[in-house]
């Protein structure tokens, strides 16, 4: 039986650094769902369908195609319709655009399986907002991984500069708390801690401190 890992938290927590490096010690696959509602984000943007409308994108659905693959160094690619879009989805339009298409109930469902049966076929950390409440409700260990709101939107601002896009601080805090209040608002699967979850602060941590506590805390608990 493969084991899983669901690490669940809000945008920027640095979820997916950290667990990726978490499951590189670990041996296990990394699956950053995050990406998988990204695509289709950016699928809605490129096809001019405003993503918060439920009827027009789950009427795309049908012309969409999401699955995982992984590059030489095994780390995850996103193909969107047989296209590699694992560096196009990293924008802060196709994040806002994410956060709307996926509070759509026929999104949440599309992707579901696809995630269900990773898990099945291999020992994954998976990373998201619902693995552990919806997706993986058996997860061996379950994680809420955060951080405050002002130090997620410095690091999530610090990320855009290195990599030479134009960004504001102030703007980019307002993105983060207007996807935390979208994802942790919306009816369907909403962002909360599972009962079960152990609570990861990473405020105070550098990104070292944060991957050696998530390790010992799977670790603990596995
Ligand atoms: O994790 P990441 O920031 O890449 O996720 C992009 C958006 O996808 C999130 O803001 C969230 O709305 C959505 N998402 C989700 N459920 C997941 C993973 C991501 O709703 N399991």
């Amino acid at each position: 039986m493969s084991i899983a890992i669901a690490i669940d938290g809000p945008a920027g927590a640095g979820k997916s650094t950290i667990a990726k490096a978490a499951a590189k010690h670990l041996g296990f696959i990394y699956v950053d769902t995050g990406a998988m509602y990204r695509a289709i984000g950016l699928y809605c943007l490129r096809n001019d369908v405003d993503p918060a409308d439920s009827e027009a994108v789950t009427a795309l659905l049908e012309n969409i195609d999401v699955s995982l693959a992984r590059d030489e160094n095994k780390n995850q690619l996103v193909i969107l319709n047989g296209e590699d879009v694992s560096g196009l989805i990293r924008t802060e339009a196709v994040s806002m655009a994410a956060s709307r298409c996926s509070a759509i109930p026929a999104v949440r469902a599309f992707l579901l399986d696809l995630q269900r049966n990773m898990a099945k076929e291999f020992d994954v950390i998976m990373d998201g907002r619902d693995i552990g409440t919806v997706v993986l409700p058996d997860a061996k260990v379950k994680i809420f991984l955060t951080a405050s709101s002002e130090i997620r939107a410095r690091r999530r601002y610090d990320e855009l500069i290195e990599k030479g896009q134009q960004a504001v601080y102030e703007d980019v805090l307002a993105d983060v708390i207007e996807r935390d209040n979208n994802d942790m608002n919306r009816p369907i699967a909403p962002l909360k801690p599972a009962e079960d979850s152990v609570l990861v602060d990473t405020s105070e941590l550098n990104l070292e401190e944060s991957i050696a506590l998530l390790i010992k805390t799977i670790e603990e608990n596995k």
